[in-house]
């Protein structure tokens, strides 16, 4: 395993973790994610990923079981969540002081542990002050609850607010954000994010580095049964896959594919290896359906060093869409 700081923290994080979204609870009972879980870790895996939105807080609490009975040293991992969809009612959602101070409670009790080592804001909230948000999480590092706090998918204006705030409060500025970064999606770590790297700190856990699945180039025939797009409860993913975008993406994962076995590497592996390429990424997040699965994502790393600037170009020249850089005048 290779071990990444989280951005300018102190804090290392093995280059691939581990999350829990669509697979504990749905696919994965708290055996099979206990299993998968101490695969990780036996691996050099330190970082958990999970949020109280995932079933409904159910996978934080397979999590917390599973962590209890793998009995693992508290200093020897980290486990985050990520607050903002709590439940249905007003006072259960968004970034309000009061929410962040129920969900990080809640997160605690279901994820058996005394603290959080990283916090996320799952998404931005529009309705509360920045200030209020900031000030909240400034109370849970304060109180030990909370190590590192950070943001998901906000802007990153939203994220500069944040840290000017923290700052002229004396609170710690958020440390990372959680971007969804593959193939497909590059923008704000390549381009929206670039100026704030260096001037905060800021580190990256990015999401997604096969876009659901769609990377492993599983879907080039079909749906194949028991995948993820074959769950009720997500069939906007499958929507989005049946899409046109959707279906371009799957042909660009077949040539992909190609360069892959050349490599003598799966799509996947070679999927992942092109995410830890780039030194922004602190950890990439592998989602996982079984332990084979997982073996072969783990396998990534090994892959990294072929991707020499000849086959960089050539998967450039089948995904087309690298962010052009800002302008010099
Ligand atoms: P991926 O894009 O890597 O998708 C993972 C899924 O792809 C697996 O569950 C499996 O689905 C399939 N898959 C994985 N490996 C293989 C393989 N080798 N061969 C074939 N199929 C494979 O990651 P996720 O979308 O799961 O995201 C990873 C983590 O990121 C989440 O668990 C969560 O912690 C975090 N996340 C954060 C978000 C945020 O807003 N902050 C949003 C989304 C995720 P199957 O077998 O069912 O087809």
């Amino acid at each position: 395993m290779q071990y990444r700081r989280l951005g300018r923290s102190g804090l290392q994080l093995s280059a691939l973790s581990l999350g829990s979204w669509v697979t504990f609870k749905n696919q994965l009972d708290t055996r099979a994610a206990s299993d998968l879980m101490k695969q990780a870790f036996d691996a050099g895996v330190n970082f958990f990923d999970n949020a109280e939105q995932y079933a409904g807080g159910e996978s934080e609490r397979i999590m917390g079981e599973a962590l209890r009975a793998l009995g693992l040293r508290r200093d020897s991992f980290t486990v985050s969540s990520k607050v903002f969809w709590g439940g249905v009612l007003p006072t259960q959602r968004g970034l309000s002081r009061k929410h962040i101070r129920d969900a990080a409670d809640a997160a605690l009790a279901r994820l058996q542990v005394d603290y959080l080592d990283l916090f996320f804001c799952h998404r931005p909230d529009l309705d509360t002050p920045i200030e209020e948000t900031v000030r909240a999480m400034g109370d849970l590092v304060r109180q030990g609850k909370v190590l590192y706090w950070g943001t998901s998918e906000w802007e990153a204006d939203q994220i500069a607010e944040a840290a000017g705030i923290a700052r002229a409060l004396g609170i710690d500025p958020p440390t990372m954000e959680q971007p969804q970064y593959n193939l497909f999606v590059r923008h704000k770590v390549e381009r929206e994010f670039v100026r704030l790297y260096d001037a905060l700190g800021l580190g990256t856990t990015i999401w997604s580095p096969l876009a659901s699945g769609i990377l492993s180039g599983k879907y080039a025939n079909g749906v194949p049964s028991g995948s993820r797009m074959t769950l009720p409860e997500y069939a906007w993913l499958r929507e989005r896959l049946e899409s046109p975008s959707g279906r371009a993406q799957v042909g660009q994962a077949g040539a992909l594919a190609r360069i892959a076995a050349e490599l003598g590497a799966t799509p996947s592996q070679l999927a992942i290896a092109w995410c830890l390429r780039n030194p922004r990424v602190s950890t990439v997040i592998l989602g996982a359906s079984s332990s084979a699965q997982l073996a072969e994502n783990l396998a990534a790393l090994a892959v990294l060093p072929r991707l020499c600037s000849e086959i960089l170009e050539r998967i450039e020249g089948i995904v087309g869409n690298a962010p052009t850089s800002a302008e010099r005048f």
